[in-house]
């Protein structure tokens, strides 16, 4: 069986054939910055994937030991690759359709945000939120400030979040006149089918905002330093939800666009 998939804008394409690794959720730091919540992979080996159109490929080396892939026009995160190994991993909302695997237990949940709770419903409210909150991206080339805590945070299981974060999105709305960039130097914006534009860094991937056609805004989640404050509060669009994970926190779920209101 071989699968197909890519980015959002089209500018990245790829092929794998199967079968593929069961899907393995990742709560690091580097994960959380790119993909704006947290991130999820399958994985093939080399022999087993096929570029078939890359124009849009840029690689940023997270560490010593591997390189993160991702969509330099659209930002979409697509790829890790370890250093001396002949596998890549591959977000698994990169791809068209359903990919019907198994999830596997997640790594470095002690990383995890403090919005929301691996498994179960999200931690009670912070009796210490902070007052002020920085986002940086990975390799420090965008970075913010905002005021805090976070509101409610949203989860959104979209076809074009998934294709974008990898995974699926969590936000928070902000007005954007509130946030004070510090840095922007690598700041791109792509703007998608739907009149919406989505900030990320060139550079290294990391999402950072969506702005929506109506001019509301909200910060990715994943990109905050440290604490939010905030909580997770519901999903939407689960309607695309990927079959490899398990909505497990008892909270809200939309088909469409749920109460708060935020991207799509
Ligand atoms: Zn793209
Ligand atoms: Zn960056
Ligand atoms: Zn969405």
């Amino acid at each position: 069986m071989t699968y197909e998939g890519g980015c959002l804008c089209g500018a990245v394409r790829f092929e794998a054939d199967g079968p593929l690794r069961a899907v393995l959720p990742c709560h690091c730091t580097q994960c959380r910055k790119v993909s704006g919540h947290f991130w999820a992979a399958t994985s093939v080996p080399h022999d087993r994937f096929r570029l078939t159109r890359d124009d849009g490929l840029r690689w940023y080396r997270s560490s010593s030991t591997a390189r993160r892939g991702f969509c330099g026009r659209c930002g979409a995160t697509l790829f890790w690759q370890p250093e001396g190994e002949a596998r890549l991993s591959i977000s698994p909302g990169a791809f068209d359709g359903d990919l019907g695997l198994a999830g596997d237990p997640p790594i470095f949940t002690e990383d995890r945000g403090d919005y929301y709770n691996v498994d179960g419903p999200p931690p009670p409210p912070d009796p210490a939120p902070p007052a002020r909150l920085s986002g940086t991206c990975l390799c420090g080339a965008c970075a913010f400030t905002l005021r805090g805590p976070t509101g409610p945070v949203t989860a959104c299981h979209c076809d074009q979040c998934r294709r974008l974060s990898g995974h699926f999105a969590a936000s928070f709305d902000a007005p954007e006149d509130t946030l004070d960039w510090l840095r922007r130097d690598a700041l791109t914006e792509y703007e998608t089918p739907g009149g919406a534009q989505r900030g990320f860094c060139r550079d290294c991937g990391s999402s950072l905002y969506f702005r929506a056609a109506d001019g509301s805004f909200s910060v990715e989640a994943g990109i905050i330093d440290g604490k939010t404050g905030g909580r997770l509060a519901e999903h939407i669009f689960v309607a695309g939800r990927g079959s490899y994970y398990e909505l497990t926190d008892g909270l809200p779920a939309y088909a469409g666009s749920g109460t708060l209101g935020t991207q799509a």
